[in-house]
């Protein structure tokens, strides 16, 4: 898969499952902007590190995926120097597991801001150039709870189900323009989201964090193995790629046959 004179942005690729994606595109040949929180001097590393090995131009975009304002911004930069996005990975996300009587209602608004609302923002503002151009990829990072529940995650279901709506109907809005829209739904990662949210799920539940591994998360998935952050990077390749053309409106499960069920 090549992805030559490409320019791709990625949201929430400091880390994770966004920092694998943008790897992936850049080893194809794509001008890549990362987006994302962390420590400047490690972000510095890995975008610098992505020119040194693959020869292409990245750049570092620290908005605010919970602000509107902050995200034309960065959406106006980019288009101002690559001309266009032409693959916009809308990937940043936050999880918080709570029941729904004690859920703090800055997180639900934090959690529809960062993992629904921003992707609204990415697309409306991406989409006239893409069509200009005629051409553009715009994947989201959805979840296996873009399609089932699982307890106390209300805002993150809510969220990544709205994410599966949204894909659809821009999908069937852009599809004469040479743009897919997709969503990607991985099941379980291990990254620093998923690390993070063993000790809630624990309390959560009232059972060990070992548990939590064996019984909650991996029990989901009929496989046993978490799924590998290159996994989703390769399906998200495919997808940015010129012979998915004819894939828009997805929403592609990669979770271990979780959704099977
Ligand atoms: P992660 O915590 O490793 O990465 C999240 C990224 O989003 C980081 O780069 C972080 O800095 C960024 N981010 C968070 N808030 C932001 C904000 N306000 N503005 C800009 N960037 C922000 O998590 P991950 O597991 O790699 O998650 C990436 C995506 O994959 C999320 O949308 C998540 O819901 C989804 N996902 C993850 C899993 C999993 O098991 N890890 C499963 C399904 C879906």
């Amino acid at each position: 898969m090549q992805l030559k004179n490409r320019t791709a942005l990625v949201t929430g690729s400091s880390s994770g499952i966004g920092l694998g994606i943008a790897r992936a595109f850049a080893q194809a040949g794509a001008n890549v902007i990362l987006n994302g929180f962390g420590d400047a001097a490690e972000i510095e590393n890995i975008r610098a590190g992505l020119e040194r090995e693959f020869g292409i131009k990245a750049r570092y975009d620290g908005a605010d995926m919970s602000k509107a304002e902050a995200i034309a911004g960065m959406m106006e930069r980019a288009i101002a120097e690559f001309g266009a996005i032409d693959v916009l990975v809308n990937n940043a996300g936050i999880q918080h597991v709570a029941p729904i009587e004690e859920f703090p209602l800055a997180k639900w608004d934090a959690i529809i801001a960062i993992n629904l609302t921003a992707a609204f923002h990415t697309t409306r503002l991406a989409l006239p150039a893409m069509k200009a151009r005629k051409f553009g990829r715009i994947i989201n990072v959805a979840s296996a709870h873009a399609l089932v529940a699982s307890p106390f995650k209300s805002a993150y279901v809510a969220a990544k189900h709205g994410v599966a709506g949204l894909t659809k109907t821009v999908a069937l809005e852009a599809a004469e323009h040479g743009i897919t829209v997709n969503a990607i739904c991985p099941g379980y990662v291990l990254t620093p989201l998923v690390e993070k949210q063993i000790p809630d799920t624990a309390k959560a539940r009232g059972i060990s964090e070992a548990a939590v591994v064996r019984d909650v998360l991996l029990a989901a998935q009929p496989t046993k193995q978490f799924v590998s952050v290159e996994q989703v990077a390769a399906l998200a390749l495919y997808l940015a790629s010129d012979a998915a053309a004819s894939t828009t409106g997805t929403v592609v499960p990669i979770d271990g046959g979780w959704t099977a069920h």
